[in-house]
């Protein structure tokens, strides 16, 4: 459907919420793709990406490139590492981190997911362009829902990879709020960015392309506005987003055990103290706030997902 928009060498596998959507390039000097997914589903991704490669007929996949390394994006790295003996690009911002694969500094420990090491040998600076396929896209510093992602841009063609900056409706979560760090002014300063370039298309981390760029960066400012506005909304979305990251996995699971998953989630932890919470009406809370919005039940002491 969106093929349509997309000028040749560049294919958008469209994933869900676990893994994000992986963008492959093609063309005669290079074949790269950005990001890789979550490791639950790594073999689909190199299922994905062989399919392509056969296709189109190429012997070698040269890079994978990370908008961001939250575990959706980059959970299928190992893999594909192992699989494509590709190299890896990770934003610049996360060399240290990813070279002593830091726990403190990476964002998995403290988000209560899980990332197979991976190894890299080539930074995305922002300002500084990347061939990818046929083209070469600008990367663009794009802080807020993470501090050190990056988006990509091809003005050629004016598309936009924008990862979790700007979907179709919305962004992803500003994180850094959770734990008393910057981020609702860092989102709108990205969405400044993205309004000031000539944008045909976006290529968003979650979804499917989209060209309305004016209704997608009204309908973010206006949610950006509703939660910087009570950063109590952010922390309880923040706080059912990332229970429902894991549940997504899980697909169901005891609720002793889902509790005993918030009590050593360090941001789900820093979001109940944003609340005001103890960690009792906080694990009560929870489970609970998500069956109320619509994505979970409870049935016998089981958390369960409703897709
Ligand atoms: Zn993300």
């Amino acid at each position: 459907m969106t093929a349509h928009f997309l000028p040749p060498g560049i294919e958008v596998f469209e994933r869900g919420w676990l893994s994000a959507n992986n963008i492959f390039h093609f063309g005669e000097n290079d074949a790269s793709l950005v990001d890789s997914g979550y490791c639950a589903h790594q073999d689909l991704t190199i299922g994905l990406v062989r399919n392509a490669m056969q296709k189109h007929r190429l012997l070698k996949l040269n890079k994978m490139v990370n908008t961001h390394l939250h575990s959706d994006h980059c959970g299928g790295n190992a893999a594909l590492v192992e699989s494509f003996h590709c190299e890896v690009y990770i934003p610049a911002a996360e060399a240290i981190a990813v070279k002593n694969w830091d726990s403190t500094l990476l964002s998995y420990d403290n988000l209560g997911q899980e990332c197979p090491q991976f190894p890299y040998q080539g930074v995305l600076v922002p300002g500084e362009e990347i061939l990818l396929g046929r083209y070469f896209w600008k990367i663009l510093a794009a802080p807020g829902h993470d501090p050190h992602s990056v988006m990509l841009y091809q003005a050629d063609h004016r598309i936009l990879i924008s990862a979790d900056a700007l979907w179709e409706e919305g962004f992803g979560v500003i994180f850094p709020e959770l734990w008393g760090e910057a981020g609702f002014e860092e989102v709108a300063q990205t969405l400044d960015l993205i309004e000031a370039l000539p944008v045909n298309l976006v290529i968003p981390g979650h979804g499917a392309p989209f060209v309305d760029v004016s209704k997608s960066l009204a309908s973010a400012r206006s949610r950006l506005d509703y939660l910087a506005s009570d950063p109590d909304r952010n922390a309880r979305h923040g706080a059912k987003v990332l229970l429902k990251y894991r549940l997504l996995e899980w697909r169901s699971r005891d609720l002793a055990q889902v509790n005993e998953w918030i009590v050593k989630t360090p941001a789900l932890m820093s979001a109940a103290k944003l609340l005001n919470m103890n960690i009792d009406e906080f694990t009560q809370w929870l489970p609970k706030a998500l069956v109320k919005s619509g994505a979970a039940k409870i049935e016998n002491k089981t958390l369960v997902d409703l897709g």
